[in-house]
């Protein structure tokens, strides 16, 4: 195992990133945990806020920041709310793989995994006219496999894993294979943790002041900066779409936006740019535990 590369080179009067990401899962993460959801009316309204209402305020909130963003959107999403799609689109935005249904990756065989990853390429191809470059799986659930899934498919970056503070060339573990980017993440910067919550489903019941929010992020993003780190917020907007959790981000992106040499990018330039730097690869391993 090797230990952490130099000090990651950003590109040219910045030292550190950060991105603002948003999934719009919308109803397919209940759905897919529990079909049996759709009966609910009221969950699947909650869910559907997102990318009805959620999504609108975000863009203008994006908009008004001058701040171009990545939206990791499931293919059910893409099919049922097309319009909206296209509308983060139209506003110079990122679309990015993010499942079908918002699929529970882990314990998948390759070739299931697999026909998943295409049916939710085929979703966003249709729509955006192009092939999604970033994918991010949904519960942040990679298998071993998956790597290489993605390198086959010509994807450039995963956002997915949560073990570096900077982009790394992620190497698939197969002799030859293409490589990607890995762009990793950090649950202490999704706002699942501090929002999410419905009765007899999710959530533990507490959500979180928004101003608890945007004082833990704020100092995340700070130290980030002062370590020449990436700060990848991930937000869903049936949950920060909401008017408080808006302002707060709103707030935040605001903060962000003052620290000196910071890059606000979406991820797929922050691809592009690791591309350039990261040379060599990392593959990663399974543990090689034996149980008795
Ligand atoms: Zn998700």
């Amino acid at each position: 195992m090797s230990l952490q590369d130099a000090e990651f080179q950003w590109p040219s009067g910045y030292r550190a990133a950060a991105s603002f990401t948003f999934d719009v899962d919308a109803e397919s993460c209940a759905l897919a945990e529990d079909p049996a959801t759709a009966d609910r009316m009221s969950l699947m309204g909650h869910q559907s806020y997102g990318p009805r209402v959620g999504v609108p305020r975000l863009l203008r909130i994006l908009r008004r920041q001058g701040v171009r963003a990545t939206f990791f959107v499931p293919g059910m999403t893409a099919d049922t709310y097309p319009d909206m799609v296209r509308s983060i689109v139209d506003e110079g935005h990122e679309i990015a793989h993010h499942g079908y249904m918002h699929e529970r990756m882990q314990g998948l065989d390759a070739a299931t995994e697999a026909s998943i990853l295409d049916r939710g390429i085929e979703s966003l191809q249709r729509l955006t006219g192009r092939l999604p470059t970033g994918y991010r799986a949904p519960w942040w659930e990679m298998n071993w496999h998956t790597p290489e899934l993605l390198a086959e498919r010509g994807f450039r970056y995963d956002s997915s894993l949560l073990d570096d503070d900077v982009p790394y060339r992620l190497q698939p573990d197969a002799v030859g294979a293409r490589s990607l980017i890995e762009i990793p993440v950090d649950w202490a910067l999704d706002d699942w943790e501090q929002y999410a919550f419905f009765p007899g489903w999710t959530g533990s019941g507490v959500i979180e002041s928004p101003m608890k929010a945007l004082e833990m992020w704020s100092l995340e993003a700070t130290a980030r900066h002062a370590e020449n780190g990436c700060f990848v917020l991930t937000n869903h907007p049936f949950l920060s779409g909401r008017p408080a959790k808006a302002y707060a981000l709103e707030r935040l992106i605001e903060q962000v936006a003052q620290l000196d040499g910071m890059w606000i990018a979406p991820l797929e330039d922050i691809a592009a740019h690791a591309e350039t730097v990261c040379t060599t690869g990392r593959t990663h391993r399974r543990p090689g535990v034996q149980f008795v």
